[in-house]
């Protein structure tokens, strides 16, 4: 998804970004850890949902800690803005509101946009464009997927000349959608948070093998990749 004029560019080098696209239940959990198993690949999950879930909110990472005091997530909240306490989660918030929505797809498609939207969306895209080359930094990969889903972030994030934005739109038989929606799934993270980083038990996923990978720097890599945050749902 990438090209198309009026696009943003802030410097630097171009940052490498596999985009998972599709609604709910539809397997972007198994593709992203597949592709996180690859060597120069980070899978971290939704970014859409870090800035709520992961910061305002504390929510677990897969090792088992708050993403703030996480080390792999610290150190790209100290990369990408000098600490997650530097981030305006509530702007963000406004951000995704007025911009990032299906209904402004066809505004976001468009070869321009007009000035005050295009502000908009350049300050949204921004924080994201950040992350991605932090995450690529903290964790030593090339590559960094996001399985945020949402077809308009995609829109969104397309406009940004820094970032090489592939999406891939992951659609399922939609009788197996239909099937995993009638079933409810434990987000550990928020409703057990004891049993992690152990394997989930009845209901719940096993979903943190990376998380007990290794040691040191290594773990703390695999664990933002293998576990990421707020993913215990999907
Ligand atoms: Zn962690």
């Amino acid at each position: 998804m990438a090209g198309g004029s009026g696009r943003v560019v802030t410097g630097g080098n171009i940052q490498r970004v596999v985009y998972l696209g599709g609604l709910g239940r539809s397997g972007t959990t198994l593709l992203e850890r597949l592709l996180g198993e690859l060597p120069g690949v980070c899978s971290v999950g939704e970014v859409v949902h870090l800035w709520q879930r992961g910061i305002a909110e504390a929510e677990r990472c897969g090792c088992g800690e708050p993403l703030p005091d996480c080390p792999f997530w610290r150190k790209v909240g100290e990369i990408a803005f000098g600490g997650w306490g530097q981030v305006d989660v509530r702007r963000v918030a406004e951000l995704r509101y007025a911009f990032d929505r299906n209904r402004y797809i066809p505004l976001l498609a468009a070869p321009a946009l007009y000035p005050s939207f295009r502000r908009g969306v350049d300050e949204y895209t921004d924080y994201y464009a950040r992350i991605y080359a932090a995450i690529a930094d903290a964790s030593g990969c090339p590559v960094v997927v996001d399985s945020s889903k949402h077809a308009s972030l995609a829109f969104c994030l397309r406009r940004r000349a820094e970032l090489d934005l592939r999406v891939i739109h992951v659609v399922r038989d939609s009788r197996a959608v239909a099937f995993s929606w009638t079933r409810r799934v434990v987000r550990m993270a928020v409703e057990r948070p004891e049993q992690r980083p152990a394997v989930a038990g009845e209901g719940g996923r096993a979903d943190n093998a990376g998380a007990l990978r290794g040691s040191g720097d290594r773990a703390v890599c695999d664990a933002g990749q293998a576990r990421r945050f707020c993913r215990s749902c999907r």
